[in-house]
């Protein structure tokens, strides 16, 4: 990682990638986002096999996501708990098929959030923790899950200022029911790569520092940070997960300021 390149985000994309509307469809989509994510990790000396790719799924019909199910997907993202709570009861025929929220969530919805996914990664607040916990082991069960942290400094985008993540931390063993496994970001919605860089860059730093302090169980391999416009750029930058849902699923309709705080820099199609 640190090796110099000059790789340019995607964002100019946003919004004009085709529908996937057959399994061929996403075969080939699923394919050239693995081929990219091959290239990032061949520049900077990675193995391919450390990024996992988490295709999101938002706003897309079920129909979609049967034809990405098809086309080999066992993990799906999605943002908003109802949503992907509706689909998870709509799809229960698929059973290896475990779901990702990684939208901001309201503690009023982690009951949901116990009952079906598999990853959670969007952990911003103890009382958020607290209270998944309680739900999770009502439940029985336990969840993957990241804590997000605001790397840009916008300040209405959800996740934890970088200096509040170290004493997050410390409190988090106390939530048996809870795995964390690492660290998510969303960068500044830009087309400077510089500045989108700088993001990814903050979030590996401040992993790196804190993997000497965290307390035992408290796992910080990962770091969930890239998406379609930028996901090359987080790869040279130590990206274990991308998640990416326009380049595999097409262009959404709904507008990404209803799942993203700050959309004001976004080209709209
Ligand atoms: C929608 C979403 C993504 C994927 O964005 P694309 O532009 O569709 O790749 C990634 N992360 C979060 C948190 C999202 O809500």
């Amino acid at each position: 990682m640190t090796v110099p390149t000059d790789t340019q985000t995607r964002h100019d994309q946003h919004g004009r990638y085709p529908e996937a509307s057959t399994v061929e469809d996403f075969r080939h989509n699923l394919a050239a986002v693995r081929a990219r994510i091959a290239a990032a990790c061949q520049r900077v000396g990675r193995d391919p096999a450390s990024v996992r790719l988490l295709p999101v799924s938002k706003t897309k019909p079920e129909a979609s996501l049967r034809l990405a199910y098809a086309a080999g997907c066992r993990l799906l993202g999605e943002n908003k708990v109802q949503e992907a709570y509706g689909k998870w009861e709509a799809m229960q025929d698929l059973s290896d098929l475990r779901w990702s929220v990684i939208g901001h969530l309201q503690s009023n919805k982690a009951k949901l959030v116990a009952r079906f996914a598999a990853e959670f990664q969007a952990l911003d607040s103890l009382h958020l923790a607290e209270v998944l916990d309680r739900r999770l082991q009502a439940q029985g069960r336990s969840l993957d899950v990241f804590v997000q942290v605001n790397t840009s400094g916008e300040t209405s985008k959800y996740g934890l200022s970088p200096e509040e993540v170290p004493a997050f931390l410390q409190a988090l063993p106390t939530f048996s029911a809870l795995r964390v496994r690492g660290l998510m970001t969303l960068a500044l919605f830009s087309s400077e790569a510089e500045r989108v860089r700088e993001c990814f860059v903050l979030l590996r730093t401040l992993r790196d520092q804190l993997r000497q302090s965290a307390p035992a169980g408290i796992g910080l391999d990962e770091l969930s940070m890239g998406m379609s416009g930028d996901f090359e750029i987080a790869i040279e930058e130590g990206a274990t997960v991308v998640r990416v849902g326009q380049a595999i699923f097409g262009a959404r309709d709904t507008p990404d300021s209803y799942y993203w705080p700050t959309q004001t820099g976004a080209p709209q199609s």
